[in-house]
This record gives structure tokens, C-alpha cells and sequence, in this order.
């Protein structure tokens, strides 16, 4: 009878079919799944801030376990649309969730770096989940800390070790003045769900950047997509990341797919992208160092053609020329930063 034993510390309510009631469940103890009996009926709006005690939780929304949804928007803290979207969400999230079908969490990213604005503190978290890094006991950058909340949050308390099965979604913006796009990890169902979205999606990206959520979480198994919204700070930013989130939640099944919401945000997302190549990869990555003097010239924009030999920017007084035919995507026109741009081509 009893299938799968879990940690369970919220109160929740058990529909108990043979004697047609529910039963309440206390906080804080070790409650059973009895999958033949069809648990359901979680609270989903209960606030686990607490009980997981981890400052990165937002708000989480835990039922069958089998399917768990990682959000986290804010990596980079400079990208408040992340947060600003899951906020979103979250205004009429308990109306559609289906507990029986998943479970959604959603974190907040670079904590100190979202209080200042910034990008990071001291190093780009969005480099650091490197397991040497994440093991070593004595932080070296002050962004190493937030790295290892998160870290422990998501594989130990959420993942609790076992990967595979675990959606990671990670929200972020671009300097560049327009455009979207989604970023697949380097495994086949997260280029499945990248595909799913509509908007042009870039392979071979993942690989090329060392240390990012995406490729680490993605090398563990996740299905792992970074979907980028927009241009920093804008509310075209904030929608096409709302759109996106309500799309996937309907792609991996915990919200109806015939709802208002995930119909309009499919619309907008394909209405957007029509003006933009769908499937794509990547040719080249102009990397920077993080203090850099590099200066793109101006006009560049997400998707825009260049063409072999293209002045592109200044770096130490030289002009950098593009290296060949493609498209540039996410042109540097922010101070803090490694990449000064990449190529990509239609696949
Ligand atoms: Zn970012």
C-alpha cells in the first residue's frame, strides 16, 4: 500500500477514498504518500519560507514529487524581471496548479547583488557552479555564499539528491535592446522543452560558458533551460518572462493547458518570434575579462545579421572584427560582464 515515504513538514490534507474523508495532517512530521490512494488536495499556497529556512525561497508549491519545477529568476542581480514575473505568476498560481501532477518552487537568485542592483558583488554567480568551487569551505568571493545556499537548497532540500526528473528554469534579461531567446542545456529534453516555447533557441550555447546553473544542473540530468526575456528593466522583459513560465508550467503538466493565461502567452510568444530564425547555434563567443575596456560600437541589437569582418567593437584600442556571416547575440552594452557578444547561426 505504502509506495514512497517523503519528508513532508506541512500541513496538508489527504483525500482518504476508502473512508471518503479528509484527513488533517500536522506540521513537522514525516507524513506518508499513499499513491493507491490517490493523495491530493495539498495546500498549495502554504509559505515554506520557514520551514525550509532559506532566505533564496520565494514560495513553494509541493505536491507529487515526481515532478519538480525549479524557477529562479534574480541570478544576475541587475535582472529583477525574473522576480517581477514570478510575482506574476503568483497572483493566480493557486487557481490553476494541479498538485497531483508536480511540484513548482520559486527561488530568488543573487540575494545581496538584487539589494544593490548589481550584477554581483564580487564574481558572476552565474560562473560559480564549478564543484570546486561550490565544495570549497572557504568562500573566496562573497557571491560564493548565495551559491551555496542555493546550491544545498535545490539538490539536497528540493532535488534531496536525486536529479533526474527535475526541471531547472532560470530567468534573466540582457543589456541588448530587444529580442528573446531560450537557452537549452546540453542533454535532449531541454533542448525538447527549448523548442517548445517558440522563440528562436541557441545550441551549443550551454557548453561554451563554464560555471552557469544552466550546464551544471543540465550535466546532472535536469531538464535545464535559461529563457532570456528582454532587455533589463523594461515590462516587455516581465511579460515575455511571465508568458514563458505559464507555457512551461502547462508544457510539464502541472497547470491545464486550455487556460486563458497559457493560451495568450503561447500567442505572444510565437507573435513576437515571428520576426526572428527559431532553431539555432552557436559560432562563436567573444569572452572578456571581467574588468575589461571593451566598447561595442553602437546599434547592435539581438538577432541583427553581421556579416565576416564587421567592425564590432573596440578593445584596447583595437577594433574587433566579427569572425564570420551570423547573427549577434547578446551585444555588451553594460560595464559589468565577460562576453562582449557571440555569433549564432540558423540550424
Ligand atoms: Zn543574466
Amino acid at each position: 500500500m505504502v509506495i514512497e515515504i517523503y519528508k513532508c513538514d506541512m500541513v496538508f490534507y489527504c483525500n482518504d477514498i476508502q473512508r471518503n474523508k479528509k484527513i488533517p495532517k500536522p506540521a513537522s512530521v514525516f507524513s506518508i504518500y499513499f499513491a493507491n490512494l490517490r493523495c491530493i488536495n495539498f495546500i498549495p499556497e502554504m509559505d515554506r519560507e520557514n520551514t525550509y529556512d532559506n532566505p533564496h525561497i520565494i514560495k513553494l508549491f509541493e505536491g507529487n514529487p515526481g515532478n519538480k519545477i525549479i524557477v529562479v529568476g534574480g541570478i544576475h542581480g541587475n535582472e529583477e524581471a525574473g522576480i517581477h514575473a514570478i510575482e506574476n505568476i503568483l497572483k493566480s498560481f493557486t487557481n490553476y496548479f494541479d498538485p497531483g501532477k508536480g511540484s513548482v518552487y520559486f527561488l530568488k537568485g543573487n540575494i545581496p547583488a538584487l539589494e544593490n542592483g548589481e550584477r554581483f558583488i564580487e564574481k558572476d554567480l552565474n560562473r560559480l557552479w564549478i564543484p570546486d568551487i561550490i565544495n570549497r569551505k572557504k568562500p573566496v568571493y562573497q557571491d560564493e555564499i548565495p551559491l551555496k545556499k542555493l546550491h544545498s537548497l535545490i539538490i539536497n532540500d528540493i532535488c534531496k539528491n536525486k536529479t533526474q526528473g527535475c526541471t531547472f528554469i532560470d530567468l534573466h534579461t540582457f543589456s541588448a535592446s530587444s529580442g528573446l531567446f531560450c537557452i537549452p542545456a546540453d542533454n535532449p529534453q531541454s533542448i525538447e522543452m527549448a523548442r517548445s516555447f517558440g522563440v528562436p533557441f541557441i545550441e551549443k550555447l550551454s557548453t561554451n560558458l563554464q560555471g552557469t546553473t544552466l550546464e551544471y544542473f543540465g550535466a546532472k540530468g535536469m531538464t535545464s533551460v535559461v529563457f532570456e526575456g528582454g532587455t533589463h528593466g523594461t515590462r516587455e522583459a516581465v511579460n515575455n518572462l511571465t508568458y514563458a513560465l505559464w507555457h512551461a508550467f502547462a508544457y510539464k503538466g502541472v497547470i491545464d493547458e486550455n487556460i486563458d493565461a497559457v493560451t495568450k502567452s503561447r500567442e505572444a510568444l510565437r507573435s513576437i518570434s515571428r520576426q526572428y530564425p527559431h532553431h539555432l547555434e552557436l559560432i562563436y563567443h567573444h569572452q572578456l575579462e571581467t574588468y575589461h575596456n571593451f566598447r561595442m560600437k553602437e546599434g547592435y541589437y539581438n538577432f541583427k545579421p553581421v556579416k565576416k569582418h564587421e567592425p564590432l567593437a573596440l578593445q584596447e584600442g583595437k577594433v574587433i572584427d566579427s569572425p564570420s556571416d551570423g547573427y549577434i547575440l547578446m551585444p555588451l552594452y553594460q560595464e559589468k560582464g565577460s562576453d562582449g557578444f557571440f555569433i549564432v547561426t540558423e540550424k
